[in-house]
């Protein structure tokens, strides 16, 4: 089956493969790779192994530093201001979908919280235009969603025409990749710290990495557990307390796959491929498919669409899962489809769902 869930989502058969096998014996090492030491020789080389080639893969300049490390992106939310703020400290939140709003509900206690643009008003169809954000001089850092998950809204600056990441000066930009990471080239001396849960395009859930200036890390923030701690957990090499070891490791298989397979500059073609066979599919359905989302901030990642009455949407996910095509639910907030097209999905799973919708119309339109 082709599994267009959103996260926890597809990984690569060969990652998956090899993975398997080292479950009961990785290498030499004469236990499985979930349990042996994470201070052994045969982790701390994966571990090294991992950072490297994700520095490769993202072309992460010297000056940022990669952190590996439990609790998903929803869990960094809320670190981000305890390490970079100061109590009560202003912070600008940019609103594009459902996850920046959650980003603000774990900031909220920590800072003085000043929503900067929001475009909930009309549904998280669009982003708001730079111009019309409401910044402030003096905030610890502005934050912004790469790409909504859930609304199918992505800032798209290598695009023609799409969305360009805003110039905050002085000010940090802080951005949740974790749904379009990896998918293209980004310059990431243009964030301050970039985050991402890892189960959408870098691997299994239960790791998530982080990337961030180094010289940020010198902010005192706010009083926290050493846990909470970014600068304790690089001084550490994020392993502070027991790391979460097999998901580092697929992972790390993972962003091998991804540097093997040609890099992020090969992952931004195939994206638009599918994207675009995707979006011509909804457009040229006569208006039986629909996505809503304004075509500059259309989600290369996310795809939602409805059908023309929501009674149909249990015979499309029926027939889908008899046409070997899974993970097709919208999520519960917006209802209807959505296909999540990361980088191991490939064109020929997105070319079978397009052949699969046009069958459905012409037997329900
Ligand atoms: N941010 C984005 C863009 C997401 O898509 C998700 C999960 O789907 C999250 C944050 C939350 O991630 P986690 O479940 O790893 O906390």
């Amino acid at each position: 089956a082709y599994n267009f869930s959103p996260g926890p989502a597809m990984l690569p058969e060969s990652v998956l493969l090899e993975a398997r096998g080292t479950l009961l014996e990785y290498g030499d090492a004469g236990a499985s790779i979930v349990e042996i030491s994470h201070r052994g020789p045969e982790f701390m080389d994966i571990a090294a192994r991992a950072e490297a080639d994700l520095r490769e893969l993202l072309s992460i300049p010297a000056d940022y530093a990669v952190l590996f490390l439990p609790g998903g992106a929803t869990t960094q939310q809320a670190l981000l201001p305890l390490n970079f703020a100061a109590p009560g400290q202003r912070a600008d939140y940019v609103l594009t979908g459902h996850w920046g709003a959650t980003a603000t509900r774990q900031a909220a206690p920590y800072v003085d919280l000043n929503v900067a643009a929001s475009g909930e008003a009309d549904g998280y169809r669009s982003i708001p235009p730079v111009d019309a954000w409401q910044l402030s001089d003096d905030a610890a850092y502005v934050h912004v969603t790469a790409n909504e998950t859930i609304h199918g809204v992505e800032f798209r600056p290598a695009t023609p025409g799409g969305h360009a990441f805003p110039d905050t000066g002085d000010v940090p930009l802080f951005a949740d990749f974790s749904s379009s990471i990896a998918s293209e080239p980004i310059d990431v001396s243009r964030f301050g710290a970039i985050y991402a849960g890892a189960q959408k395009n870098l691997g299994p859930v239960g790791i998530g990495v982080v990337i961030v200036r180094r010289d940020l890390l010198e902010r005192a923030g706010q009083p926290r557990a050493d846990i909470f701690d970014y600068r304790l957990q690089l001084a550490a090499d994020s392993m502070l307390n027991t790391p979460p070891t097999w998901n580092w490791y697929v992972a790390g298989l993972t962003f091998r796959w991804m540097l093997d397979e040609g890099g992020v500059e090969e992952f931004a073609r195939r994206s638009d491929a599918k994207a675009g066979l995707l979006y011509a599919a909804i457009d040229g359905s006569g208006g039986f498919y629909r996505n809503g989302v304004d075509v500059a901030a259309r989600s290369r990642m996310n795809v939602p669409f409805f059908l023309p009455d929501p009674a149909l949407d249990a015979a499309f996910l029926a027939g889908a899962r008899d046409a070997g095509l899974v993970g097709l639910k919208g999520h519960r907030v917006t209802g209807g489809m959505r296909a999540s097209i990361y980088n191991p999905m490939p064109l020929a799973g997105v070319q079978e769902l397009v052949d699969y919708m046009r069958e459905f119309q012409r037997r329900h339109g």
